[in-house]
């Protein structure tokens, strides 16, 4: 059987994007004070993250655009 403190070490992603239940981000915050390697993700994500944010105020590369606008049109193509 499952339980919260078995799977508390998933949460790092959920945080780190505040998408976790107040109950929730309070218990995980509560973990984080004994789990170094969960410190270390949330850490490692939140640069991630920020790196994202930072990209994001730019133009992105066409390079991206253009892999992108070939998925969508890979998974149209897929659908019709
Ligand atoms: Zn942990």
């Amino acid at each position: 059987m499952e339980t919260w403190e078995q799977n508390i070490h998933e949460l790092t992603g959920v945080y780190v994007l505040d998408a976790l239940a107040d109950s929730e981000r309070d218990s995980f915050e509560t973990h984080l004070r004994v789990c170094p390697s969960c410190v270390a993700e949330v850490a490692e994500l939140r640069r991630a993250v920020i790196g994202l944010a930072g990209e994001a105020s730019f133009v992105p590369p066409a390079m991206l655009w253009q892999r992108i606008s070939e998925n969508i049109g890979c998974r149209t193509a897929e659908i019709t």
